[in-house]
């Protein structure tokens, strides 16, 4: 092999590792945690390490894999978005999540939510109420590596009985009000986060924590979540 070749071979290995590394969207991620999520105040570790880790682009259509690091939310269909990052780190702090909690998500949708409080905790069920969803999220879930996380397709509004009571439970679509099978589901000392108010205009994130029969709520944020559906 002579010089020329050497070099040639030289600059394609190097420009393999290097399209290999954008592929995987490393540093954007780290851009998205410093400039959209830790600037803006969240400190919980936890969850700045998971917002660091999970390939965000796998949770989005591929045709927006080159956006799925902006700083707003994107469609995934059936007239449903994944959340700002943002969102998804101010909500997954909110909870003070703890490795050995067992967490509730209402509203799936892309499963990006689930993946990671999956980093974090030890369980996460995830309900989900468009048939569609439920199945490429719970795939997608899978063909990742999540395996503490389960998945269920139904309304969520019942939650679910059967894994109750949780550590903490996240409802990532807007409701009127609470719904009381969730607040029942919640562990004595849990924390729920929720946005609440009408569908299609602005609503509310309240921070719900249960001590015994007392529930104390704390409006955190000003949000627009899709609407809470019903009926499954
Ligand atoms: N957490 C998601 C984004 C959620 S968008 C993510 O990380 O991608 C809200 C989702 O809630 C939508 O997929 C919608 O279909 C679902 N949803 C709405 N009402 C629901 C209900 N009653 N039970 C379960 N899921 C519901």
């Amino acid at each position: 092999m002579n010089c020329l070749s050497i070099l040639i071979l030289g600059i394609l290995v190097w420009a393999g590792a290097s399209y290999a590394q954008d592929d995987n969207y490393s540093s954007e991620r780290e851009t998205m945690v410093k400039q959209q999520i830790e600037y803006r105040g969240i400190t919980n570790q936890p969850t700045l390490k998971a917002m660091t880790s999970v390939p965000r682009h796998k949770f989005v259509p591929s045709n927006l894999n080159d956006r799925a690091y902006d700083d707003g939310p994107l469609p995934i269909g059936y007239g449903q978005t994944i959340s700002q990052p943002y969102i998804v780190a101010y909500m997954t702090a909110a909870i003070d999540p703890e490795k050995e909690f067992r967490v509730l998500e209402i509203g799936t949708g892309s499963g990006y939510q689930a993946a990671v409080l999956s980093e974090i905790v030890s369980e996460v069920y995830t309900i989900e109420i468009i048939t569609e969803l439920y199945n490429s999220a719970s795939e997608r879930l899978r063909g990742l590596g999540y395996k503490n996380v389960i998945c269920k397709n139904a309304d969520g509004y019942y939650g679910w009985e059967k894994y109750a009571p949780f550590d903490a439970i996240i409802v990532t679509a807007a409701s009127e009000y609470i719904p009381p099978p969730l607040i029942e589901q919640l562990k004595d000392g849990g924390k729920m986060i929720i946005p609440v108010g009408s569908p299609y205009l602005n609503q509310t994130l309240i921070l719900v924590e249960k001590e015994g029969e007392d529930l104390t709520t704390t409006s955190l944020l000003p949000v627009r979540f899709v609407p809470f559906t019903r009926g499954k």
